[in-house]
């Protein structure tokens, strides 16, 4: 595919989708993003000034731009990942999800309807849509079983039921209109670049300035943890070799409890930052979250089996080269702390970091 129009890109995962794409195809990258407070192009060392990579600051939900986008680049391929994606913003503000993940969501599906109406024949036989999507549309699992691709919906978070709402409109787009769209639900993603308001980042920032380690409740909640380039490489491997109106969840073979990642992170904090150990000290555990979701577990072995993903790397190493780039690249998130970002909803208390 030579030109990829990638919404979201200057966020967490659209940025390392950018990344990928940029070191590793030959593709030109149009990334399109209305840079919300969740956006860096600091995630973005070294695309602006590459001949493959172009700009477009722009909200999914204008459809004029979207049109004009579309005419003006041409893309052969839409990989969505622009949304709010916040659980704990969702339910402060459920708002803004309802535009840009359902209105958004319907903006661009209508902009690429018609340019890929326009195209000839075989141009428009090798168009691709792929769309982003979570586990968490899903809803909560007890102690047993996984998530798979025939798992009925039943989202239980304004988050989660925005996004249900994008994917029911992505399928529709396809079987009303043919348009050729592609999905992935994937489990819960950590890494390098993610904005400080999502637990492992959160954690790693509030141990480094000692301040107390909120936990929501008792910390059992189990999530299935995935190092953000393995999501990244999952998503060019859908878009170019799975099949149209397929789905694929993608996960991490890593379900842990949250204390226990709050604690593994207090453990490479005791070793990589030794000034402030030990850091296991400073978890304090605060109300829950309304409606959190028991446990999420992802059962991957369909784009295993059909397209031979597997992730490289383990908790064990993904955490560890997260929290060594969080250490290594204090410039990053040092300009988020000090710019708007004041801090945000956990449990029912209001913390800083
Ligand atoms: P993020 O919040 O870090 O980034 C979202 C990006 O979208 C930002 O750059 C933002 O500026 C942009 N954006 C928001 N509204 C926009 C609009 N109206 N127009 C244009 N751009 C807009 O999110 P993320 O964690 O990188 O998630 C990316 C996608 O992956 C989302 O669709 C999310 O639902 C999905 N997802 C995330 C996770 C996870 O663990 N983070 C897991 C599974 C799926």
């Amino acid at each position: 595919m030579k030109r990829i129009l990638v919404t979201g890109g200057a966020g967490f995962i659209g940025s390392a989708v950018v990344r990928l794409l940029l070191a590793q195809t030959e593709a030109h990258v149009i990334n399109v993003d209305k840079l919300t407070y969740a956006a860096n192009l600091a995630s973005l060392p070294g695309a602006e000034g590459n001949p493959h990579y172009t700009f477009e600051h722009a909200d999914i939900c204008d459809a004029e731009a979207m049109r004009r986008i579309f005419a003006t680049h041409r893309p052969d391929a839409v990989m969505h990942l622009a949304a709010e994606s916040h659980v704990d913003r969702s339910i402060d503000g459920p708002g803004d999800f309802i535009q840009t993940n359902v209105v958004g969501t319907f903006r661009l599906l209508e902009a690429a309807r018609g340019y890929w109406s326009s195209l000839p024949a075989e141009e428009k036989s090798l168009f691709r849509f792929l769309h982003i999507s979570t586990d968490e549309v899903f809803g909560t699992l007890g102690d047993e079983g996984f998530f798979t691709e025939t798992t009925p919906y039943a989202p239980n978070s304004p988050y989660s039921s925005s996004k249900a709402s994008s994917d029911h409109l992505v399928r529709a787009w396809r079987e009303t209109y043919g348009l050729p769209t592609l999905m992935t639900n994937c489990s819960n993603n950590y890494g390098p670049y993610q904005f400080p308001e999502k637990l492992i980042p959160l954690m790693i920032l509030k141990g480094l300035s000692g301040q107390p380690l909120p936990v929501y409740g008792a910390g059992l909640n189990v999530r299935d943890w995935l190092y953000v380039e393995d999501h990244a490489r999952a998503l060019v491997l859908v878009l170019g070799k799975g099949l149209i109106g397929e789905s694929y969840n993608v996960g991490g073979f890593n379900e842990r409890t949250n204390i226990e990642v709050v604690r593994t992170l207090c453990a490479l904090l005791d070793e990589l930052h030794p000034q402030g150990a030990p850091h296991g000290r400073l978890i304090t555990h605060v109300t829950d979250r309304p409606g959190h979701d028991q446990r999420y577990a992802i059962d991957a072995s369909k784009i295993e089996r059909e397209l031979g993903w597997r992730p490289l790397e383990t908790f064990e190493t993904g955490i560890r080269r997260t929290v060594e780039w969080y250490l290594a690249n204090e410039f990053w998130w040092r300009s988020i702390l000090d710019g708007s970002y004041q801090g945000e909803r956990l449990g029912l208390t209001k913390e800083k970091i």
